[in-house]
């Protein structure tokens, strides 16, 4: 998406959480924007999305936007999503609550229905726990009953209440803290902090796809270096991935990762993976390790190609060519070269080449197959378990520039059949 679209579709997102506010005020509820959105206005960044809070209860809320235009996305919670325009996202309205008792280190057992100032005080750092009122004078916008406008003044992060109590309730606020501290540039206040090293350990608790998300978060955030060097601080990073505890103590190839992870410049997640994971792990053992934080399949099957061609490049210089435009032209080379030239430079022999081949035409490139598979069972050849690597010596000849023509490919093809 461009940038101006996403600034233009952020607009109509206010509007029509504004809309919503409205509609509750003149219902003579409470509403106000909470949350992430407030944090984000004060930061002077564009919201990703505005979530409205309220004293209405989800059932009121859903009389008075109608069944239709409501969803219960969170009915334990008391978050009700009003649905705006066709391909619009709906806003999600909260009605204040307290979180009950936490059992499990994940979820609260009941919610009650409170008030803004305690809505305030479940929330898990005092950057996301103000609320905003866009319809009053603008200095007197912000209700802050927890600190947030004095931290984001001195750039701080801190849990709001017993940081030790707040992780222990819910342990992805674990990974949420360094996400939110490298994503904002702030610094984790002492006490936040020493919580997290303390309790690093019991993030595993956590759903994997809740981890994996917040590590889609962090790791395609251009910070995402000084995120991950302060997982592996704080030894979360062990917790998630084990397969790199040896790694952060080895100093030098430790900084070396973290440098080729700060050069990446705006890649995929599988791309930022293959970057933390290269020279740690085995392809193999990547793709189970994306199996295992639940991402999918392709993207497990991206970060162990990436791993597995990533010294393609490094050596691109003697490598034979059909064997090296196989890998050029295959989908994921674009992130492969950005691996790449963030692990050696643009200077690099071995990338210089690839960049110099990719910048080919398309049909030096990737010339059209001279003989396809049809053409071979055209000419009589059955096709059979041979079939596959008969194609690829076909290919693997047109591209060293030894066939021409179709006839060249079909006589090669019979001559190959004869040897076999
Ligand atoms: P972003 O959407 O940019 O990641 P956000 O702050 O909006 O940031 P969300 O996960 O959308 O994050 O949550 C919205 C708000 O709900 C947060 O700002 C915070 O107040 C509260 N919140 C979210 N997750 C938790 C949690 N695990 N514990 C406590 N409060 C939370
Ligand atoms: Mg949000």
């Amino acid at each position: 998406m461009s940038k101006d679209s996403s600034i233009n579709q952020s607009e109509q997102q206010r509007q029509l959480a504004l809309d919503v506010l409205c509609a509750l005020r003149e219902a003579d509820y409470e509403a106000l924007f909470a949350g992430g959105c407030v944090r984000d206005q004060l930061l002077g960044i564009t919201p990703k999305d505005y979530d409205v809070a309220t004293n209405a209860t989800p059932e009121q809320v859903r009389e008075l936007f109608g069944h239709r235009r409501t969803i219960a996305v969170g009915a334990a919670f008391g978050v009700i999503a009003v649905l705006g325009k066709k391909g619009q996202d709906p806003i999600e309205v909260a009605t204040f609550r307290s979180d009950g008792a936490y059992v499990d280190g994940r979820r609260p057992t009941e919610v009650l229905y409170t008030t803004a100032e305690q809505d305030a005080q479940r929330r898990d750092f005092t950057i996301n726990g103000m609320f905003l009122d866009p319809l009053a004078q603008e200095s007197e916008q912000v209700v802050d009953y927890v600190g947030g406008l004095a931290d984001l003044e001195i750039r701080t992060l801190r849990a709001i209440g017993d940081p030790q109590q707040r992780f222990a309730e819910d342990k992805l606020r674990l990974l949420r803290a360094i996400r939110f501290a490298s994503t904002y540039d702030l610094q984790i206040q002492s006490e936040t902090l020493a919580a997290v090293r303390q309790m690093a350990s019991e993030v595993t608790v956590v759903s994997a796809e809740r981890i994996g998300m917040e590590l889609d978060r962090l790791l395609r955030h251009k910070n995402r270096s000084k995120g991950v060097e302060q997982l592996a601080k704080t030894g979360l990073l062990k917790a998630i991935f084990p397969e790199l505890a040896d790694a952060v103590e080895q100093t030098d190839q430790w900084q070396g990762r973290l440098e080729v992870l700060a050069r990446l410049q705006s890649p995929s997640l599988p791309t930022a993976l293959a970057a933390l994971l290269s020279g740690q792990t085995s392809p193999k053992k990547a793709k189970a390790l994306c199996r295992r934080i639940r991402l999918t399949n392709v993207q497990g099957e991206q970060t162990a190609w990436l791993l597995e061609k990533l010294p393609h490049i490094e050596q691109a210089e003697e490598l034979p060519w059909p064997q090296l435009q196989r890998i050029l032209v295959a989908e994921g080379s674009g992130e492969l070269m950005e691996l790449a030239t963030a692990t050696w430079g643009g200077k690099h022999p071995g990338v210089v080449r690839c960049r110099e081949l990719l910048s080919q035409p398309p049909e030096v490139l990737d010339p059209p197959t001279l003989a396809t598979g049809d053409d071979l069972i055209a000419h009589g050849i059955a096709p059979g378990k041979h079939f596959k690597a008969l194609l690829d010596y076909l290919r693997d000849e047109q591209l060293e520039g030894r066939l021409n023509s179709k006839d060249d490919a079909l006589a090669a093809a019979k001559q190959w059949i004869a040897r076999e």
